[in-house]
């Protein structure tokens, strides 16, 4: 049974006023008069007495209560601050200091959910995509060990398509690689002074025979004064490999352009194509990891379905983002911004 400080302070001041009458009747001179005065003087007495030492004591227990609790949100919060309301109730405070905790674990719940659907998301799709070249190539041997292997032609032909789909799941892990090591910051990113042009000139070089077989012409604008910025070399060589790569393989003839626009601050590169298009629906999703507007087109052309996904992270990382235009039958556009440097010869 739990008693509150009245009930307590009730309790004990009548026992002390019991006592005291029981005590002063013993003594003959004190009359039933003086009795009652003395009861209720005591009674009162004993009561506020008590009743304030044990409200006295309730008040530094909270205190002690709340101090512990505010130890306890600076060591879980670490430096995110919160209002002090600075009011004199240790309850008020109590009450502000569990809401805020509350708040504080419904949010790490909520985002520990969302990691958790994602999880179970991403190794779905990473077994699907997996299994696609696994069993292809799982399928061309043991055909082959069923007796095609004896004939040379049907042979040559089933090991080509094994190693086609091997290659494939090496492209598809290696991705994977990039873009979990982006994504715990295992990859360091290196920021220098580079010349965009000279990284964009060798990213066409890489894939001059790839568009000459689709008789596609590459184009590079060479924008004068040279071009700086300040980012890593290698990843964003991997964005343009990526960008470029998608505007070779989604346009079935045509050019693929690359522009730059110079501000005092930034340059704008951009990649264009006269190409297949993306349609509209489609356009917000196609960052996304391993999603495509056309499955089997893209596992056709050899793609992983992360090369976006992979540009994306590499652009956050330099506080940046790839915007997207394009048009059905028309031909699409990817930019981004980098931050400019002044290049030697715009040096005072
Ligand atoms: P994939 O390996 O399938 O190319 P990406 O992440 O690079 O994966 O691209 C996602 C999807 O976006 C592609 O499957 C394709 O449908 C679409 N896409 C990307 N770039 C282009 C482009 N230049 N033109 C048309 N569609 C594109």
């Amino acid at each position: 049974m739990v008693y509150s400080a009245r009930t307590m302070a009730l309790l004990l001041a009548v026992f002390i006023a019991l006592v005291t009458v029981l005590f002063l009747s013993l003594v003959q001179s004190v009359k039933s008069d003086g009795l009652i005065v003395a009861g209720v003087i005591s009674f009162s007495g004993s009561y506020l007495l008590i009743y304030v030492v044990l409200e006295f004591l309730v008040f530094r227990e909270i205190n002690k209560i709340y101090k512990m609790l505010e130890k306890l949100r600076k060591k879980e919060l670490g430096n995110i601050r919160r209002e002090k309301s600075g009011a004199l109730n240790p309850l008020k405070n109590i009450n502000e200091e569990i809401f805020s905790f509350v708040l504080l674990k419904q949010k790490e719940i909520d985002e520990l959910k969302k990691l958790e659907a994602f999880r179970k998301e991403f190794i779905a799709d990473v077994s699907h995509e997996l299994k696609t070249p696994i069993f292809a190539a799982q399928g061309f041997v043991h055909t082959l060990l069923d007796g095609a292997v004896n004939d040379k032609h049907v042979r040559n032909r089933f090991l080509k398509k094994a190693a086609k789909s091997l290659d494939g799941l090496d492209v598809l892990v290696q991705d994977l690689l990039t873009l979990s090591q982006i994504e715990t910051g295992d990859i360091k990113m290196k920021f220098e002074s580079l010349d965009l042009h000279k990284l964009c000139a060798e990213v066409i070089e890489q894939f001059e025979e790839k568009a000459q077989k689709k008789n596609i012409k590459l184009k590079l604008s060479d924008p004068s004064p040279k071009l700086f910025v300040y980012a890593d070399w290698q990843r964003i060589t991997q964005v343009m490999t990526n960008l470029v790569s998608n505007a070779i393989s989604y346009t079935p003839v045509g050019d693929v352009m690359i522009n730059f626009e110079v501000s005092k601050k930034n340059i704008t590169t951009t990649v264009r194509d006269t190409g297949e298009g993306i349609p509209e629906q489609h356009l917000s999703r196609i960052f996304e990891r391993f999603y495509r507007v056309d499955k089997s087109r893209s596992r056709e052309k050899g793609g992983t379905g992360l090369g976006l996904a992979i540009v994306k992270h590499i652009l956050e990382g330099h506080g940046s983002r790839a915007e997207v235009e394009s048009t059905v039958g028309k031909g699409s556009s990817f930019s981004f911004k980098l931050p400019r440097m002044k290049g030697d010869d715009e040096k005072d």
